[in-house]
């Protein structure tokens, strides 16, 4: 090695431990970073191979979100429609009123598959079609991505790259045992499957649901229902309990009373005057449920109280939203209608107000844990308890207003 070279090494290797996380955008530090990969793959028991196969000509992909590049700004998540898209567009009726159309289809052809899968696992099979719908809206959308390539990308230069590595190696222990490389085809964070598995959920709980002996999560709705039932039991699904109620709220209560920390069991909330939307009582074991308020657009939407297995649901797809969306579809296909309280016509508020209006409570003391733009349950609570300290009209709602008088107090 000249001098000029070692020199230049020596910076590189310098400036590389300076920026610490962030990872150097090229195929060659791609490539030594696969290198690294191999020995704890083999060790996991997929083959020299196996591995060989899967990574010749693999080029990572920097374009997708979520990584920590060393030449190139963090492009965060806040793409995802979870986030970008109000309540109103995200559970938009008539995409909810053709959705439930299909799943009401799909659940008569796979009854009989259903209802096995409800005897042994005890997850609503409802709320299973409606995962299946959206995650992959019955099958019917075209994944795009490469899960291997998604992966040793987001183990290379993600954000959680202890995560993304140990689902990388799951994933090529799934071509080790045979699933061929067609079939990994994946969304943006590489999950697989009619249901949207990840690599080592497939582990996990892949299932056989139609009882062929094979199990087939691309091609088997039941196997693939089967499977992501046995995913909810192991989160936590409470057998015969209900994903949510909408509510309408006690007379002397509001949106600030949202969230986890809030959760108190159902009979709490009945005696401070919150009723089922649909008039029908709460069961005397319903009501000895836990359950938070979820008022996924402050005041400007329905309400609902959400017990253990929106949590469970919310662990498939880490978004109120999401939940929602699942829970709501779920009740569509069984023959619900539409919520009681509609969605107000408002206007999604920018992700630069949502972030300055979180640092700016956070800096008057409220506890924002994040300041990320996205309009989570603690952002709404937090905003709703400042407009009530304030005498400000409470809607738990990030707006212009609220943020100029924030801002102002501040400055007092
Ligand atoms: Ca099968």
């Amino acid at each position: 090695m000249s001098l000029a070279k070692f020199l230049a090494w020596g910076f590189v290797a310098l400036a590389g431990a300076a920026s610490s996380a962030a990872a150097d955008p090229t195929v060659a530090g791609f490539r030594a970073f696969l290198e690294t990969v191999r020995p704890e793959a083999a060790a996991d028991g997929v083959s020299d191979k196996t591995f060989n196969k899967a990574t010749a000509n693999l080029e990572p992909d920097f374009k997708l979100p979520d990584l920590e590049l060393s030449s190139r700004p963090k492009v965060d998540n806040s793409g995802q429609a979870e986030f970008t898209k109000t309540a109103a567009d995200y559970i938009s009726k008539p995409y909810m009123e053709k959705m439930a159309t299909q799943g009401r289809a799909f659940f008569a052809q796979h009854r009989a598959a259903l209802k096995r899968i409800e005897a042994a696992s005890g997850v609503d099979p409802y709320i299973l079609v409606a995962i299946w719908g959206r995650e992959t809206a019955y099958g019917v959308y075209a994944l795009p991505h490469d899960a291997i390539r998604v992966l040793a990308t987001l183990a290379y230069a993600g954000r959680r790259k202890n995560l993304f590595r140990a689902e990388f190696i799951a994933a090529l222990k799934m071509l080790e045992v045979g699933v061929p490389r067609s079939d990994m085809k994946s969304s943006w964070a590489g999950a697989v499957g009619l249901t949207q598995f990840m690599p080592t959920e497939f582990f996990k709980h892949a299932a056989d649901g139609d009882g062929d002996g094979k199990i087939d999560i691309w091609r088997s709705v039941p196997d693939a229902l089967a499977s992501a039932a046995r995913q909810l039991e192991g989160k936590g699904w409470v057998r015969g309990a209900a994903w949510g109620y909408e509510v309408q709220l006690g007379p002397r209560s509001d949106c600030a009373l949202e969230g986890p920390p809030d959760e108190r069991p159902i009979a709490d909330w009945v005696k401070r005057g919150f009723t089922r939307a649909n008039g029908k009582p709460f069961t005397a074991e319903q009501a000895t449920h836990r359950a938070y308020l979820m008022m996924p657009a402050g005041a400007y939407g329905p309400a609902f109280l959400a017990p253990e297995n929106f949590k469970v649901i919310r662990l498939y797809n880490t978004s109120d939203l999401y939940a929602l969306f699942v829970g709501h579809l779920a009740d569509r296909i069984r023959g619900g209608g539409d919520f009681q309280t509609p969605w107000a016509n408002f206007q999604q508020p920018r992700t630069q107000t949502v972030h300055d209006l979180q640092a700016r409570l956070k800096a008057l003391g409220y506890p924002m844990d994040k300041t990320d733009g996205k309009i989570g349950s603690n952002t709404r609570k937090q905003i709703g308890l400042y407009q009530r300290a304030a005498g400000l009209k409470v809607d738990c709602w990030p707006s212009e207003a609220v943020l100029a008088h924030a801002n102002a107090n501040a400055q007092r």
